[in-house]
């Protein structure tokens, strides 16, 4: 579930081979780089953007790895099946949202009729806080700093990918990490961090305090493994990936402060009081969905007041 109209990143263009910007199409997917395919899918929205996107890492001689085959819509199950010729090796979630996660056990039924083969769905199973629409329990838990790997024919490792949990939009979110040489790797971050827009926090599945941490945990593996290009579940590719993370943290920061300048100018007052000062530069048609996310800066601000006490 992401908030529309609140751009927070300039997309920039490629430094070489990567397809930043090509146009959206549901009906094919789209080759970013020859072993990343995105196929997006038909489900455009307010909440969705140009529709989720879902990634193929792999090659005809490795099969492939499929993020976040997205939400129940057939056609796209069949077109990703068809855009891995038939061979799907990994299932994988960043999390368990109903525009992310749904198609999981569909694709993976299709895979067993088709070709005989059932690719496991990996991903953190859904926490207590999760609604009814976002249950999830996937063939096996991946554990933070993990690597999947794709192998060839004679068994070398030709793609590996690291897991990072990234708690914050969803307790049970994750991002993919494929080190690709310095500064051409590439963060694959769900929710946590979209191109055009603001990710909602909604408690008390979302946590505030656990998303800026995860940011700055995405920070630290972006200088680790020299990723430099985002791509995220909503929009396009984005490059200069540590200067996107600042730049969101310093939003999100920033928005936080006025909601503490809210609170203190209205201190008896309520969210939808909050709400109208604090996102005065957002349309009141978006107010009640940023209120989840005011309501998970409120949340953070009294834990911080309570911490210092
Ligand atoms: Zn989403």
């Amino acid at each position: 579930m992401v908030l529309s109209q609140t751009p927070m990143s300039t997309p920039h263009l490629p430094l070489s081979g990567l397809q930043a910007r090509p146009p959206w199409q549901h009906e094919a997917p789209v080759a970013l780089l020859p072993h990343v395919l995105r196929l997006t899918a038909p489900n455009p929205g307010l909440m969705t953007g140009p529709g989720t996107n879902s990634y193929l890492v792999g090659s005809a001689a490795t099969g492939w790895l499929v993020l976040d085959p997205g939400p129940l819509e057939p056609d796209h199950i069949d077109r990703l099946w068809q855009a891995a010729g038939g061979d799907i090796r990994l299932i994988v979630c960043t999390h368990s949202h109903a525009d992310h996660a749904p198609a999981a056990r569909p694709l993976q039924t299709l895979c067993t009729k088709r070709s005989g083969h059932t690719p496991p769905v990996l991903g953190l199973p859904s926490a207590p806080t999760a609604n009814a629409a976002s249950q999830f329990s996937p063939d096996r838990v991946l554990a933070d700093g993990e690597t999947l790997a794709l192998h060839d024919a004679a068994g070398r490792v030709s793609f590996s990918l690291q897991v990072i949990h990234t708690p914050g939009h969803a307790a049970n979110h994750l991002c993919l990490l494929l080190a690709d040489g310095p500064g051409a790797g590439l963060l694959f971050s769900g929710d946590h961090i979209l191109n055009g827009s603001t990710t909602v926090i909604n408690p008390p599945d979302g946590d505030m305090t656990n998303y800026l941490d995860a940011l700055d945990a995405l920070d630290a593996a972006c200088v680790r493994l020299g990723l430099g290009y985002i791509l995220p579940a909503h929009g396009h590719v984005m490059d200069q990936a540590r200067t996107v993370i600042a730049r969101l943290k310093a939003h999100r920061l920033a928005r936080e402060a006025k909601v503490q300048a809210a609170m203190q100018a209205r201190p008896e007052g309520t969210l939808d009081d909050w709400v109208a000062l604090a996102y005065d530069d957002v349309p009141s048609a978006i107010w009640p969905v940023a209120k989840r996310s005011l309501q998970a800066h409120v949340e953070r601000l009294q834990a911080l007041r309570h911490a210092n006490r």
